[in-house]
């Protein structure tokens, strides 16, 4: 098979803005437009996990104590934070990166790097991936995402940063110098505090002015940190995105309504949408789900879930939502029965028992082996990136309960 090798590489840097908290003003209607603080409360030792943009206008933001944020906002928002609910919107973003490309690194729960050199012919080019991206995080997911495209990591990283939130920045291949020339030293890979005051020291402000530099005055004073940095002052960075190669045990869309519903076709036609999410979900990641789950919140705050195991696994649009479909018409019967009404708040579908593969079409067959040849292609000429490595989401994921653990104490 004659598959054409790209010139050069194509990285995304996809970073959810200001995460946690956009989780919580998702879900929460009333919480939009204002400043909310994930963590704890104002009075609490604890640090500030996350903030909204409008709590960041009160100079608030990650890492600082709570109590400092109570003092600059006391009408802020305060909440808790739900570890369990930011892993689920965590796992449904990432199945999006998935479904673009296998190799996805996960940097944290809300900030990945996705190597698209090998796919983005299918998904016509880096920049409709990246906006599509950013499109069905939004529509799908609720949340906003800011995305960097370059043909390295360190570019990609520093562009998704540049215009948030909700920013694209686009370095084009041979500009990633001219890129980087007026940002300042501080956003380099390399350049902490320490390394900056050297810089700074030396008269330097800007990476063009490090670039600048000789190479051999730097790796004389710094060593081979000095000659790493120059390298990337240069917009070099070979680093390769090492995909997870994890599975993920479920696929699952919800959805709030902005009005509490007692309407059952409202509610059934949201479950269709959803089932089709899930179902196209699965068959991106060439997924199967043996178990159907309907979630349901009512109001004030109850969830309640049923779910039925299939005799298949399915990827199936209309499989999903016809199970779904009868879990909540048996779920809203017994309501009756039992002489209650509460509106529904929230639905959710989710698919688990996962089964990796499906019978696949002719056409998928042929996408399929078109895809592992580019990849192949792609592994010769820049290096096997398609080890594994443990996930960095585990470090996020216990820095997380860390944080409440030492809160409670
Ligand atoms: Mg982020």
């Amino acid at each position: 098979m004659n598959v054409m090798v790209p010139e050069h590489r194509a990285i995304l840097h996809c970073d959810l803005d200001a995460f946690y908290a956009s989780v919580e003003q998702r879900d929460h209607p009333e919480y939009r437009g204002k400043p909310v603080i994930v963590g704890g409360g104002p009075n609490d030792r604890g640090v500030v996990a996350a903030a909204s943009y409008e709590a960041r206008a009160f100079g608030i933001h990650s890492a600082m104590p709570l109590q400092t944020a109570g003092r600059l906002c006391p009408d802020g928002i305060f909440v808790p934070g739900d570890g369990q609910k930011y892993e689920a919107a965590s796992d449904a973003v990432m199945a999006l990166f998935a479904e673009r490309t296998p190799l996805v690194e996960p940097i944290s729960l809300d900030e990945a790097f996705l190597d698209v050199t090998a796919t983005e012919h299918l998904f016509g080019g880096a920049e409709s991936i990246a906006r599509a991206l950013k499109r069905d995080v939004r529509e799908q997911l609720g949340l906003v995402l800011s995305v960097g495209v370059a043909t390295n990591k360190l570019c990609a990283k520093i562009g998704s940063d540049l215009r948030k939130p909700d920013g694209l920045v686009i370095v084009p291949a041979g500009g990633e110098e001219a890129f980087l020339a007026p940002l300042e030293l501080g956003r380099l890979w390399g350049v902490g505090p320490k390394t900056r005051e050297v810089l700074e020291g030396w008269g330097l402000r800007t990476i063009a002015e490090l670039a600048a530099m000789d190479v051999s005055v730097l790796e004389t004073r710094l060593g081979e940190h000095g000659r790493h940095i120059w390298e990337r002052a240069h917009g070099i960075d070979e680093g390769v995105v090492i995909g997870d190669g994890r599975t993920p045990k479920s696929v699952g869309h919800s959805h709030t309504f902005d009005r509490n519903t007692l309407d059952g076709a409202t509610i059934e036609s949201m479950l269709l949408a959803l089932s089709e999410g899930v179902g196209r979900r699965l068959r991106g990641q060439q997924l199967r789900g043996r178990t159907i789950t309907l979630h349901l919140r009512v109001a004030p705050f109850e969830t309640r879930t049923r779910q039925r195991t299939l005799a298949e696994p399915t990827d199936d649009d209309l499989k999903i939502f016809g199970t779904a479909r009868q879990l909540l018409r048996d779920a809203l019967a017994e309501d009756r029965r039992n002489g209650r009404t509460s509106p529904v708040r929230l639905v959710g579908v989710t698919a688990s028992g996962i089964e990796i593969g499906r019978q696949m079409g002719l056409f998928d067959h042929v996408r399929t082996t078109r895809l592992n040849a580019a990849l192949d292609a792609v592994r010769e000429k820049f290096g096997d990136t398609a080890l594994d490595r443990a996930s960095a989401r585990l470090r996020e994921r216990r820095r997380f309960s860390d944080r409440r653990t030492k809160k409670s104490t």
